[in-house]
Parts: structure tokens; C-alpha cells; sequence
């Protein structure tokens, strides 16, 4: 995640993020970003305004909403939509920050969830190959995803 630089992102005619939440900004199933993406979202926020940043998450709980607040204001997390590869999310993005979809990069690990809806939506796919993993206590969920991420870099090799 932190490979894509946040001065960078206007040079290449981004003006919106959409992030996935778990393996982009924390490891699966934690309520907080990890602090070394705590400071690149801010710095995320700052080039581009918070209100171009939004978290679209499978799992948008509530425990995530109320970090957002208190922690990153202007940052809105989608929820509501059919969950990705649905596009509807990426639209929602659209909709809420009042940008083209084709300037709204979506980071995400998962190449048939997120970068899927992106390219569904006209949207820019940006794939997260190095996703935030946590094994300690939390080995079998872990463990599941990174199968998931294998299986789906196999499929699109497969039918390329
Ligand atoms: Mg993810």
C-alpha cells in the first residue's frame, strides 16, 4: 500500500481514493489502521482533500465508521451497496466525492473483489501485491486469504 506515493497521485490524474480496509490499511479484521498507514492516509487526505478519500469495505462495521471520525474527519465509508465485485460501491464513490470514475483509483487486495468492481465501474485498479497480514491469533483467517489471493493470481493466469 505505501508504494503508492500521495504527492504522486495528481501528477497522474487521480483525484479520489477508494481503499479496501482489510490486507490495505490493516491486517484482516482490525478496526485501525496500522500507524505507518494511519500517517500515509493523512498524508492521502492532505494532497487530496479528505473528502476524495473513502473506504469501501466489505465489512463496513460501525467500530470502523466511529475510527473514521475521530481519527480521519472528511473520510466517508461507504456502505449500504451490494458488496464488491458489485460495482455500486465504486458508484457511490462517484456520487460522493463528484469526480469522474475515471479518476478514482481503488486499492485493494483481492483481484476478483476490488480491482473487479474498479474495472466494472471504469474506475483504476490498483492491486495491493503485498496485502498487511497478522498470523499471531489470527492464523486460519489469515491463512484462508492468502489461498484466496493465490488461487485468484492462478485463475487470471490461466485465462490470459
Ligand atoms: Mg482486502
Amino acid at each position: 500500500m505505501l508504494e503508492l506515493k500521495p504527492d504522486d497521485l495528481p501528477l497522474h490524474g487521480i483525484k479520489a481514493l477508494a481503499l479496501d480496509f482489510d490486507g490495505v490499511l490493516s491486517p484482516h479484521g482490525a478496526d485501525e489502521p496500522l500507524p505507518e498507514v494511519a500517517e500515509w492516509l493523512k498524508r492521502c487526505c492532505s494532497v487530496l482533500g479528505p473528502q476524495h478519500v473513502v473506504i469501501l469495505s466489505n465489512r463496513p462495521t460501525e467500530e470502523r465508521r466511529g475510527m473514521l471520525a475521530q481519527r480521519f474527519p472528511g473520510v466517508r465509508l461507504v456502505a449500504g451497496v451490494r458488496k464488491k465485485p458489485y460495482p455500486d460501491g465504486l458508484n457511490k464513490t462517484g456520487e460522493l466525492t463528484g469526480v469522474p470514475l475515471s479518476t478514482i483509483l481503488m486499492a485493494d487486495d483481492r483481484l476478483l473483489t476490488g480491482c473487479l468492481a474498479a474495472l466494472l465501474a471504469g474506475a483504476i485498479p490498483f492491486y495491493v501485491r503485498s496485502p498487511l497480514v497478522r498470523l499471531r491469533g489470527n492464523f486460519r483467517k489469515e491463512l484462508f486469504f492468502m489461498i484466496l489471493r493465490s488461487l485468484e493470481r492462478l485463475y487470471i493466469r490461466l485465462i490470459n
